[in-house]
């Protein structure tokens, strides 16, 4: 069994199966935004981590130093939103190559103080090493949520509806744009910093996670999506035991991606259902919820968009077109580490 055939996702899957210790006090370890532990009082603590490597995740000529240091912290953030959570405090860890300069991590600790400032989350301690060539980022986030209104991926049922909040694809878009600076694209210089932007400098959708988890709207389950509409509705569909019907007319789409891809004759859909890195937040409710959550879109800071429903058929997602033409999706689609294919 090599890397390829078990994929980003078995493998962490295999992994995880060889740690047999459990704390009674760990409510949800391996396989959500966050991992959950009890603690006193009416709230859970909520952790997550993520790492940033060069030439992976991001490209030195392609994103400023302050830039990244505001994604590196607000991708954390995203996750912890996805639970319902808010963040308290943040550690970072740094492999440092000798190419960077000291003016570089200035800069990128003024990307980090913005967004820590932004949200109320300390910069509280980390690690710093060499690293032999490339810059390596692990931030972990710490923070609480209600015990009562924490969101995981388990819990969507049959007859829920799908909703998201912001537009789809932007970020993916984004990157194809950085990546290929030479061709000749067809665009305004508004839509290409549009969606060049969403992709360098995203938003954790952290207003819109504070509306739910303060409203008293059934929210049966929720994720932020990094790897794709697709991929992450798949990952509540498995923690569920469910499947997913979705329109698509009433995926949301910017502006500025339907011009370009027009412009350009590239598939809007690609983008919007297999694009990574939106940082938006997917969710399901009741169908007698739904007026109360898009009525309150604008305390979210973002439009919110109902897109589809949950089905009993466990792992089947369907894309239904607007005559009620329907199409199984075919996975795998959105980022893996380890199969073939590249973020975006
Ligand atoms: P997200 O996209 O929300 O950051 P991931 O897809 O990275 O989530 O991870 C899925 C789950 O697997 C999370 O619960 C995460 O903490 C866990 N995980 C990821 N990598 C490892 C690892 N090497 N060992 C143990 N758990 C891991
Ligand atoms: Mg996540």
């Amino acid at each position: 069994m090599d890397f390829a055939e078990l994929g980003e996702f078995g493998l962490i899957a295999r992994l995880g199966s060889r740690l047999h210790f459990r704390s009674p006090n760990v409510k949800i370890g391996i396989g959500d935004d966050c991992a959950v532990y009890e603690c006193a009082g009416d709230k859970y603590q909520v952790v997550t981590a993520d790492a940033l490597l060069e030439k992976v995740h991001f490209n030195l000529s392609t994103i400023s130093a302050e830039q990244l240091g505001r994604k590196a912290l607000s991708v954390n953030i995203s996750d912890i939103a996805a639970m319902g959570g808010v963040p308290v405090l943040a550690l970072i860890s740094l492999g440092v190559p000798r190419k960077l300069t000291v003016k570089f991590l200035d800069a990128f600790y003024d990307g980090l103080d913005q967004i820590s400032r932004k949200y109320g989350v300390e910069l509280a301690g980390g690690d710093t090493v060499a690293s032999p060539e490339l810059f390596y980022i692990n931030i972990t986030v710490l923070g609480e949520a209600k015990k009562d209104r924490l969101f995981t991926r388990r819990g969507a049922r049959p007859g829920d509806k799908i909703l998201v909040t912001g537009s789809l694809g932007d970020s993916a878009l984004g990157l194809k744009l950085l990546r290929s600076p030479r061709r000749n694209w067809s665009a305004t210089s508004r839509d290409k910093k549009t969606v060049v932007e969403k992709h360098l400098d995203p938003e954790p959708r952290m207003a819109a996670s504070r509306m739910l988890a303060g409203s008293d709207a059934e929210i049966t389950s929720m994720i932020d999506i990094s790897d794709g509409l697709v991929q992450d509705l798949g990952h509540i569909c498995t923690a569920s035991g469910v499947g997913a019907d979705l329109h698509a007319e009433a995926l949301p789409q910017s502006a500025a991606l339907k011009r370009i891809c027009s412009r350009n004759r590239l598939d809007c859909m690609e983008f919007v259902l297999g694009g990574g890195e939106d940082y938006e937040l997917l969710f399901t409710t009741t169908p007698e919820d739904v007026k109360k959550i898009t009525e309150r879109s604008q305390k979210a800071e973002a439009p919110i968009a109902v897109i589809g429903e949950i089905v009993p058929e466990p792992g089947k997602l369907s894309l239904v077109a607007e005559n009620g033409w329907r199409e199984p999706i075919r996975k795998p689609r959105g980022y893996d580490h380890f199969k073939r294919g590249e973020k975006g």
